[in-house]
Parts: C-alpha cells; sequence; structure tokens
C-alpha cells in the first residue's frame, strides 16, 4: 500500500510577535490564556507525527477580509496600535479597551461621531476585555488570514484536506466588531472566498470549538448559501453568553441555516457524539458542493482552563473519523484550545482520525 501524500498544514511565525498578552477575566488581570505557546506546541506535535507538511501561506492582502468584515473594523485592528503610540503610549502594556459603546448607549442618537484615533474607538469595535493588542496583533491577524485561505486554495486545488494553523482565531469576530482573541474571522473569510472565487454554489461550516462563533454565525445568519452548524457549552453558562442558543436558526434566505448545538457541563464523547452526528445530518441534508470548512477547538479538553466538558485526547481522534467519514474535502482551522500540555497530542489525534475516516469513507 503506498504512503498517502503528507497533510499540508499553513503557519506563520506572524503570530509569535502577537504576545505579551493580558486579559481582564472576572475582575482579575491575567495572563491571556491564547498564547503563542499554543500554536508552536500544535507545530511541534505534527511534525513529531510525521505525515504533515509545514507550507507559508500566500498573502492574500485586505481585500478577501473586506469580502466579509466591515471597512471600519478593519481600521480599527490595523492602526490601533500605531495610533496610540503617537498619541504618547509607551507600549508596555497591551491594549484593552476600558470604555464600550454598547446600542444601549446611542439609543436614539445614532449616528454618533467617534473621534478619529483608532485606538480610542476600539471600545466601539469590541465586546470584551479577553482580546488585548498588542505591536504584532494586525500583522498576525492578517497572517491568520492568510494561512485560513491557502489551506482553503490547497483543497480547492486538489487536496483532500489541509490544515490551517490560525492564530489568533477568528470565529467570535462579526462584521464590525472583534472580541474573543479574535479580530478577523479566518473561516468565515475562507467560507466567503470559497463562494466568491472557488466558484462553489453551498458552503457548510462546522464549528467545534468549546465557544459559540458569534461572529461566524453572525456573519451568514441571512444567508441562503452557507450553513453554519455549532456544537458549544450552552451559552446559559458559558461565554460568550448572548447568542448559541438552539432557538437560533438564522433568517429570511438563511432560515434554518444556523445549527447550534448546546452543550451541558461535562458532555462526554457519548453526548458529544450524538450532537454531532445531528450536525452531520445537517450538513449532509444541506448538500454542499464547496470542501466542508471546520472550525477546530480543543478547549472541550477535559483539562482545559477555560472549558468544562469532558473531552479526551483520544475522543479527537473519534470526532476527526466521524468528520472525515463524510467525504468531502475538508479544510481545517484552528480556534481555540488552551491546555498547552495537552493541544498537540490533541490535534494529532483529530487530524490522523479525520485523515483515517477519509480513507475508510
Ligand atoms: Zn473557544
Amino acid at each position: 500500500m503506498s504512503q498517502p501524500p503528507p497533510v499540508a498544514v499553513y503557519r506563520s511565525n506572524a503570530h509569535l510577535a502577537h504576545a505579551g498578552l493580558v486579559e481582564l477575566l472576572a475582575g482579575r488581570q491575567i495572563p491571556c490564556y491564547e498564547s503563542p505557546e499554543r500554536a508552536v506546541a500544535i507545530e511541534r506535535a505534527l511534525l513529531g507525527a510525521g505525515g504533515y507538511e509545514l507550507r507559508e501561506p500566500q498573502a492574500f492582502g485586505l481585500e478577501p477580509i473586506l469580502a466579509v468584515h466591515d471597512r471600519t473594523l478593519v481600521d480599527v485592528v490595523e492602526h490601533a496600535w500605531t495610533d496610540a503610540l503617537a498619541a504618547g503610549a509607551d507600549g508596555s502594556h497591551p491594549l484593552i479597551p476600558d470604555t464600550f459603546k454598547l446600542a444601549a448607549y446611542s439609543g436614539p442618537m445614532e449616528p454618533l461621531a467617534l473621534p478619529s484615533a483608532a485606538h480610542l474607538r476600539l471600545g466601539a469595535f469590541c465586546f470584551d476585555t479577553a482580546t488585548p493588542m498588542v505591536a504584532g496583533t494586525a500583522a498576525a491577524a492578517r497572517a491568520a488570514v492568510d494561512v485560513a485561505l491557502s489551506a482553503a486554495h490547497a483543497v480547492v486545488d486538489g487536496a483532500a484536506l489541509a490544515y490551517g494553523l490560525c492564530r489568533p482565531p477568528g470565529h467570535h469576530a462579526a462584521r464590525a466588531m472583534l472580541g474573543g482573541y479574535c479580530f478577523y474571522n479566518n473561516a468565515a473569510i475562507a467560507a466567503e472566498w470559497l463562494r466568491r472565487d472557488g466558484g462553489f454554489a453551498r458552503v457548510a461550516m462546522l464549528d467545534i470549538d468549546y465557544h459559540h462563533g458569534n461572529g461566524t454565525q453572525q456573519l451568514f445568519w441571512e444567508r441562503g448559501d452557507v450553513l453554519y452548524c455549532s456544537l458549544h457549552a450552552d451559552p446559559a453558562r458559558a461565554y460568550p453568553y448572548f447568542s448559541g442558543f438552539a432557538s437560533e436558526r438564522g433568517a429570511g434566505a438563511g432560515e434554518g441555516l444556523t445549527r447550534n448545538f448546546p452543550l451541558p457541563a461535562d458532555t462526554s464523547l457519548d453526548g458529544y457524539a450524538d450532537a454531532l452526528s445531528e450536525a452531520l445530518d445537517a450538513v449532509a441534508a444541506f448538500d454542499p458542493d464547496a470542501p466542508l470548512v471546520v472550525s477546530l477547538g480543543f478547549d472541550t479538553f477535559e483539562r482545559d482552563p477555560i472549558g468544562d466538558l469532558a473531552l479526551r485526547t483520544a475522543d479527537y481522534a473519534e470526532i476527526g473519523r466521524a468528520i472525515g467519514g463524510m467525504g468531502p474535502r475538508t479544510v481545517v482551522l484552528q480556534e481555540g484550545g488552551y491546555a498547552v500540555d495537552a493541544i498537540g497530542a490533541n490535534a494529532v489525534a483529530f487530524l490522523g482520525g479525520l485523515r483515517e475516516g477519509r480513507e475508510a469513507g
């Protein structure tokens, strides 16, 4: 039997400068869970496992980002840090907004003017205190998009599977809003690219991060051409709290094409596999012609410091096999996962299972 070709792993070193991050969690300032070590650990583990080939992404520029996000958000991501420095910040602390412009602030007063400096308008484009920006953030966010698009490209060009080791992650970023460690929505940008430039009519997205991908859901809420299925911790107890309930099903042309599977605490493989099988049935019923786009999070792991589900390393192989058995070509993009000592083994298990599922299916 001949060896299968290695799986392309797109990755960039640009994320290494998105570092020194702190976040405010429950009133405390802590080192950011979303650290460079996460991606470094995954890269090392895949190289150690064999069968993977690291590749640098191509540069796609801002155009595919602007196909998904408002220019106002992109301007804030691109300029917040440099505008803060120009205004006299010494650059020794990450930038975290301390005011947030909620719909409840403006009420009937819209449109309200915003300051021209990007760091001062940051709170109008951000929903939490967990998304610090530093000097390397904008370049890292752009590189993560390039990683996602390069992986999508590879699959369109004929690969059965490509993995984009995106960092920062993306699925909490909405059309005009960053948050949840996310700046640009890598997976949504890849899905939109498949529609616009890949020549496909229907794209299915499967999000298996611990958290609800509020950004992805918002971006495709009214779209009849993109299915968004998400398995995640029930927002009744888990971040981001304001979305991810099963009752949210899309609207207009997208009615029924948002599918949420909120999970109870301590869900182990049995309960998880049931929800996954329902989500995969929804994908099959949608009958996508494009490669499947998977938002992959390992914060579902039993020892994840910010999750409360109970998946073990071996379970990721089962989950990968179930997804791989679906058949269609697959673009896997990294989202969360914060148990750094296990994240590499979890990635090896998931991607190995996915490959086996494909070969068996
Ligand atoms: Zn997450």
